[in-house]
């Protein structure tokens, strides 16, 4: 196995700059994932990664080699397509094989690798079948296997449940997973879906318009967003974002949105103070408000009318308005459901609350 590294690496194709002075650093062994919408860059900088585009400018290395100049086929990589291109004539076991017969490995050693892989994925008795006699999760998994018997030394996933009904996809991505500590491989997996990249990376790097914006284990980026395009991406339904007067009131900083006003934590002061009088965009996560007693003049409760009330079984969520301004709630299943229209005491987690320069978008906490 070993680590990725990207060095300003840039693509451009014509005029449009797809990936835009990359630069990252994935360890041996670790789970990372590429994430970010549609033409973000994600695809192209792991195609470069593969070989199948070369960069126009900057370094890429596996391990300690430079590998700008070396063919795919010599970059000792194997990639798991969206669309999992199997033949459709072959059966499974000559699918998951091809690759290494091209390579003239011996029928024993094809034979046995095939075999390995069909254990660790649980397709065993799948080998003679054809690619239209599986499900789509089956031949996923044969998508898969067609990479493990390469054992190369990283392994690259490119939206590789897409295809699968949403179910599925909560399976194979467990699957994926502990498939991930069984071969202690490199991963560098992309996908448009933040919740695949919550869930199964150890690091994940989130991309916008070519350029990296922030990288760091699920929990940190969700909890830190570094500027309002992260912190609006990560986390579903999506943060809350507010465009507030940031005031000074006896001794303390509140926020003043005019439909609701709260009082900023003491931990926040420093970094807010020289933003006090400006404008700025105050952003609070949907499960960072809570139904509340009425009443409560604690500089975190605000009155808001329920406009939609969503109910998912387990959760709820509720669609607010509060002044000129729209906010979605993430509420467990009260004992009596709000009605529609209904005015409700909402409280704010307040040192979960985000604030975010309204110029530069950056996170000042
Ligand atoms: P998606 O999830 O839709 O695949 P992505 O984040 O993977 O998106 P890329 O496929 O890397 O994005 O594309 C990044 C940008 O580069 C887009 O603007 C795209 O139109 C452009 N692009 C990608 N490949 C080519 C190409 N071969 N020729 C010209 N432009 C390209």
């Amino acid at each position: 196995m070993a680590s990725v590294t990207l060095k300003n690496v840039v693509k451009r194709f014509g005029s449009t700059t797809a990936v835009n002075d990359l630069s990252i650093d994935i360890q041996d062994k670790e789970f990372a994932v590429l994430v970010g919408s549609s033409g973000c860059g994600k695809t192209t900088a792991l195609r470069m990664i593969a070989g199948l585009e070369s960069a126009t400018s900057g370094d890429i290395y596996i391990g300690d080699t430079r590998v700008n100049d070396l063919e795919a086929k010599d970059r000792d990589i194997a990639m798991v397509f969206q669309n999992y291109a199997l033949y459709p004539h072959m059966n499974v076991r000559d699918n998951m094989g091809f690759g290494l017969r091209i390579r003239e490995f011996t029928k024993a050693e094809i034979d046995a690798r095939v075999e390995e892989a069909a254990d660790i994925l649980g397709i065993r008795d799948l080998l003679e079948r054809k690619p239209k006699e599986l499900s789509g999760g089956q031949r996923q998994r044969v998508a898969v296997g067609r990479a493990i018997v390469r054992k190369p030394k990283v392994f690259l996933f490119d939206e590789p449940l897409s295809n699968l009904d949403a179910k599925l996809r909560v399976a194979m991505r467990a699957e994926i997973s502990k498939l991930h500590r069984r071969l202690e491989a490199t991963i560098i997996y992309v996908t448009h879906d933040q919740v695949e990249a919550m869930t199964m990376a150890d690091r994940i790097f989130i991309m916008s318009q070519g350029v990296l914006q922030q990288s760091g284990a699920p929990m940190e980026v969700y909890a830190r967003p570094v500027n309002r395009f992260v912190a609006g991406f990560i986390g579903s339904p999506a943060m809350n974002f507010v465009d507030a007067a940031l005031t000074a009131e006896n001794g303390g900083l509140c926020v003043d949105a005019g439909g609701f006003k709260v009082r900023m934590p003491q931990a926040f002061e420093a970094a807010l103070a020289p933003y006090a009088g400006k404008t700025v965009v105050f952003g609070v996560r949907p499960e960072d408000i809570a139904l509340a007693e009425p009443g409560a003049a604690d500089g975190r409760s605000i009155t808001a009318r329920a406009e939609v009330v969503e109910t998912l079984g387990s959760e709820m969520f509720v669609h607010l308005s509060c002044g000129a301004h729209n906010l979605v709630a993430r509420l467990e299943m009260p004992d009596r459901l709000p009605s529609v229209g209904e005015t409700l005491n909402m409280a704010l987690k307040m040192p979960k609350t985000h604030v975010f320069d309204k110029e530069t978008q950056r996170a000042i906490v």
